[in-house]
This record gives C-alpha cells, sequence and structure tokens, in this order.
C-alpha cells in the first residue's frame, strides 16, 4: 500500500469514529512482555518474577504472529512494557505485525533506556525491516541523582542519556523523545515541579553537550501526569505514596505544564505541535476537574491487550473484556460484545475510572475534532 493511501485510509476511520461510527480500532496498545529491570516507584511492574522461557502466560511469538494475522487492520502500535527490549524476540513482534498490517503507519515503543546497545540494535532491526514510522521515548524523570533514586537503578541518568542520543542519530530528531513522569518529586527533593523540569531539561542537555551531542529543544521533552492501574502497573496499592494526584501536587503539575508550553517553540500549524499543545491544555483541564472535554476513543478508535492476550479497554480500567486465545486471536469479538455490553457507552459517558494517559490522549484528540480544536484555540 502507498503512504498516501494508507494515511487516507487513517484520516476517513478517524473521522469515521468522530461521528460515533463503531468500527474497527485503529490503534493497539499491546504489552509485548512485563519484564523490567528498573526498580520505579511510582510502578510494580518490575516485581513480577521473571523467569528464563519468558514470564508465565506470556503469549509466545507464535501467538503474537497469529494476533497480528488475526487483526490487519491496525494502523497504529504502541508496544508496550515492561521494557519491550527485555523481550528477546521484540524485533520479531514488532515485524509479525508490519507483515500482516498492510496500513500499518506508525509504531512507538518506550524503554527505560538502562541497555543502550541492546536499545540501540533492536531498534535498528525494526528500522530496517519495518516500512512504518518509527518513534522512541526515553524515561527520564530528574536530574541524575534524583532520577535514580526514582527509577531504582544505579547510573540510570547516563544510561538513558546515552540510549536517547544513540536512538536519536538512528532515527532522527523528530522520533525519538524524553518522557518525564510529575511523580511527587517535591517531596523527593525540596524543589517545586517546575524548578524540576527545569533543572532536568537542563541536566539532559548537560550530559548531551558532554558528549557532543546536539541539545535537545522544549518539543523533544513529554511531561506524564502519573496515573494509578491495577492491572497495568499495579500500583493501585499506591494511592498513600506521595505524587499520586494530592491537590498541591496536582497545582504543581498544572504549573510545570504551563512552564513546559510556553517553552515550546513548535510552530503553530505543526500538527504535532497542535496536538501536543492540546494535549497539555486538556491536561490542565484534568487535574483541575478529574475530566477532560474531549471524549476518550478506548473501544473506539483503541484497544489494550496484555502480554498474556487479555482484552482491557486501556491501560487504566481494570475491566477484564475476554482473552484473545478464545477467540481464534481476534480481537472484534471481545470488542463487539463490550460494546454490546454497554462498557464503551460507560466510556463515552465518564463512568470508567477517567484518566488522561498520552496513550489513549492523542487518538482521542484525533476523534473529537470540535472539541479538539476549541481546546487549541484556548492554548
Ligand atoms: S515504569 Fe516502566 S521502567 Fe519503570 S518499573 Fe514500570 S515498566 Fe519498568
Ligand atoms: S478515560 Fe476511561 S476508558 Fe479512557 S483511558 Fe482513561 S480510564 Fe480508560
Amino acid at each position: 500500500m502507498s503512504a498516501f493511501y494508507s494515511w487516507s485510509r487513517f484520516a476517513l476511520r478517524t473521522a469515521a469514529a468522530a461521528t460515533g461510527i463503531e468500527g474497527r480500532p485503529t490503534k493497539l496498545i499491546f504489552i509485548v512482555t512485563k519484564r523490567c529491570y528498573s526498580r520505579c516507584v511510582y510502578c510494580d511492574i518490575w516485581k513480577i518474577k521473571d523467569t528464563p522461557g519468558g514470564l508465565d502466560g506470556e503469549l509466545s511469538l507464535d501467538e503474537v504472529q497469529a494476533i497480528a494475522a488475526a487483526n490487519p487492520y491496525l494502523q497504529w502500535i504502541d508496544f508496550t512494557g515492561g521494557e519491550p527490549t527485555d523481550r528477546p524476540d521484540f524485533p520479531q513482534v514488532v515485524q509479525a505485525f508490519a507483515r500482516a498490517c498492510p496500513d500499518l503507519l506508525l509504531v512507538h515503543f518506550p524503554t527505560n533506556g538502562i541497555a543502550t546497545k541492546r536499545v540501540e540494535q533492536m531498534a535498528l532491526e525494526i528500522q530496517q525491516t519495518v516500512r512504518a514510522r518509527l518513534v522512541v521515548s526515553v524515561s527520564i524523570d530528574g536530574p541524575p541523582e534524583l532520577n535514580d533514586r526514582l527509577r531504582g537503578v544505579r547510573n540510570d541518568f547516563e544510561h538513558a542519556v546515552d540510549t536517547f542520543a544513540a536512538v536519536r542519530r538512528l532515527l532522527g530528531p523528530d522520533n525519538v523523545f524524553i518522557g518525564m513522569t510529575l511523580h511527587g518529586h517535591r517531596a523527593s527533593c525540596g524543589h517545586t515541579t517546575s524548578e524540576l523540569i527545569e533543572l532536568t531539561f537542563a541536566a539532559i542537555n548537560g550530559a548531551l553537550q558532554a558528549r557532543s551531542e546536539a541539545a535537545i529543544s522544549w518539543d523533544e521533552f513529554h511531561l506524564n501526569i502519573p496515573h494509578l492501574s491495577q492491572h497495568y502497573y499495579g500500583n493501585t496499592g499506591n494511592e498513600a505514596k506521595d505524587g499520586f494526584g494530592g491537590e498541591a501536587h496536582r497545582a504543581e503539575m498544572m504549573e510545570a505544564l504551563k512552564l513546559a508550553a510556553s517553552k515550546s517553540r513548535r510552530r503553530f500549524l505543526s500538527a504535532m505541535g497542535a496536538i501536543e499543545r492540546i494535549y497539555r491544555v486538556e491536561a490542565g483541564r484534568y487535574l483541575a476537574a478529574g475530566r477532560t472535554s474531549i471524549t476518550c476513543a478506548a473501544l473506539l478508535s483503541t484497544v489494550y491487550l496484555s502480554e498474556k492476550g487479555e482484552v482491557y479497554p486501556c491501560t487504566i480500567w481494570n475491566r477484564p473484556l475476554g482473552n484473545v486465545r478464545t477467540t481464534a486471536f481476534a480481537l472484534m469479538p471481545i470488542i463487539e460484545a463490550a460494546r454490546r455490553d454497554g462498557v464503551r457507552r460507560a466510556v463515552a459517558e465518564q463512568k470508567c475510572p477517567n484518566c488522561w494517559t498520552p496513550c489513549e490522549a492523542y487518538p482521542a484528540i484525533g476523534a473529537s475534532p470540535v472539541r479538539s480544536l476549541l481546546a487549541l484555540s484556548r492554548s
């Protein structure tokens, strides 16, 4: 398929979703593994015990290939984890979807950046064999000392900067981002969240300069709101910990988002710049009111698949819908049953836990053009 044809199909399917037509989702969020050797304080995925042959019940490569073949309509896939590159056959997982989905446009994976050589090698293998655009985000949650403490790995900051630089050299600056989660920083170090994002930004650029690498701009620095999720992060016991939505923390995150927005230099008419601005405006609204004006696209344009084949509406809502191992690996029978059971309606009526995660926010922005334009006019 030509890229033009695939983009046209994507635009048509997104427009159909915007009018409420319940077709097949364009985007899959796929947890390829829950293996991870970070020790982040706000996520309990790493506590799952690793085993040499793969984690208990994890989908095999044969099963992944069957899932790809049974769902060839996907156009955008977030391959996430755990640490996706801790799955040794990760490039083959991506290749399976690329072979089976002729209109695949966008592939994204996040990385903790610990294993620079491996991440670089896997990104290269994917880039050389997959036609879709590859985007990688590298997690850094603070300046070196704080980042290493929050992520529980010695020299994590330095490894993550090495990985960012290596993958950016490979894929180009528009395809590699830093992702920083705004997790209770003040209590961790005494700085406000706004001060912390400036210190983190400066520390990353200092480290890049020391490596003779180009600086990053604020457009390459994405801020995430922390969320709780039992079936994904396994962190719902963490509410009592600092950094999960206390009033002062929410106010600090709003300030930090505004600060980052004021420093962004993307041109007004850049599509990515506009989407990021809408994301930040709605993140502020979500932090202030617990809701956004944009309707979530879960089970309309997007769906979540766990490493064991369980289907959920999204990363946040602990609402198991069925397992692809019982449907010959097809997602649609499970999605259609969930729609009949009113799960999609509950999402549209905001009767789900409500959140504003980037995984769901970006497709939701596409599927809500009028409200997105209104949000953009307020940015
Ligand atoms: S947030 Fe990501 S890197 Fe950190 S423990 Fe969880 S899965 Fe691993
Ligand atoms: S708004 Fe609801 S359905 Fe959408 S991602 Fe958040 S919790 Fe899930």
